[in-house]
């Protein structure tokens, strides 16, 4: 990595506060560099790295990563805090939705990613071995590209390693969601989101996500800064006691995509966070002569997650994703 100050920052690695802007030593990558935040305390201590805009249009999640950046204080944390608000820069100014423009890939499905690979292969690989190397934690905020609307959730990998599971479980249980998705482990078999990814090399990563439409909105900012506060309150980077919870934080271990099965207008039933039954209708699919093509159900009882806000949507694009609920499903089969 090479790292450049901005005029009124601390020298890189001090104790402090620094900002400036990072370039990652992979060629392939070497057109972009990256704004970089990084606030380091006086004592040694763990370090919690903490990035968004992988989808530039999530933007309750990118302000979030912008606010961090004031909230914690040098002078009395152990260890450091590292943010790069917005991953995704070749989309920055574009709005590009899910894909970085350069390669067409959707970077959150694309860790660990591949030195040797496209661009979005080659930043995830160097989000992993360059920036956050020795991080104890990562953290990829998210949340409502411009046309989905999310509940609130935050993501862990299950893996067969015990510790590395609890650990993950701990971290996603700090944000104060409705539904906390243990990723089943068959999802480490290719590549996936940083959880994914980071967990086949036994590391911890996390998702959250908040957020809709392209719109700030203060519920989904605060869902993500108070969440990462916790969990660098769960390190002991910050000394203080966790903020309360008021969300029931539901286990769910299932996360079913539904796929549009028509060429249609979607006019959803459901909303984001609502508990559903195996075969409730969550929505219908019409042409726009008003009449129904087909219906959407439920393929398991469970939440749903999120849901596409924009009601024209292809023949097999996701119409949203139902998060089945631990052991409720898994052992009655
Ligand atoms: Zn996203």
């Amino acid at each position: 990595m090479e790292i450049s100050a901005s005029n009124d920052s601390c020298a890189y690695g001090q104790p402090g506060i620094f900002r400036g802007h990072l370039r990652f030593d992979n060629p392939r990558l070497a057109d972009y560099s990256w704004p970089l935040c990084e606030i380091r305390g006086r004592k040694p201590g763990p370090r919690l790295c903490v990035s968004a805009g992988v989808h530039v249009n999530e933007v309750s999640s990118i302000e979030a990563a912008v606010r961090l950046q004031r909230m914690i204080d040098p002078e009395t944390i152990r260890g450091s805090v590292s943010i790069i608000p917005l991953i995704n820069q070749p989309a920055f100014y574009k709005y590009t939705e899910l894909v970085c423009p350069i390669d067409g890939r959707n970077i959150n499905f694309t860790f660990p990613g591949n030195s040797d690979g496209t661009f979005s292969e080659a930043l995830c690989d160097s989000i992993m071995n360059e920036w956050c190397v020795g991080a104890d934690c990562y953290v990829d905020m998210h949340g409502g590209d411009l046309r989905e609307n999310v509940s609130k959730f935050s993501i862990f990998q299950r893996t067969h390693n015990v510790e590395l599971d609890a650990m993950g479980r701990r971290m996603a249980m700090c944000f104060d969601a409705e539904i906390v998705m243990g990723l089943p482990a068959a999802h480490m078999e290719k590549s996936g989101r940083a959880p994914t990814g980071f967990a086949r090399h036994n590391r911890l990563a996390l998702m959250s996500e908040a957020g809709a439409n392209g719109l700030l909105d203060e519920g989904s900012i605060s869902f993500h800064l108070e969440g990462v506060l916790n969990i660098a309150r769960t390190l002991g980077i910050i000394d203080a006691p966790l903020a309360p919870f008021l969300n029931a934080r539901i286990p769910c271990d299932e996360y079913l995509w539904l796929d549009c099965p028509v060429d249609g207008e979607f006019h959803a039933e459901a909303e984001p966070g609502d508990r559903v039954t195996k075969g409730q209708r969550l929505g219908t699919i019409r042409n726009l002569f008003g009449e129904t093509l087909a219906e959407v159900t439920a393929p398991e009882t469970g939440f749903l997650l999120w849901r596409m806000t924009h009601p024209t949507i292809p023949k097999g694009s996701p119409i949203g994703a139902v998060a089945v609920e631990e052991t409720s499903g898994r052992q009655q089969r």
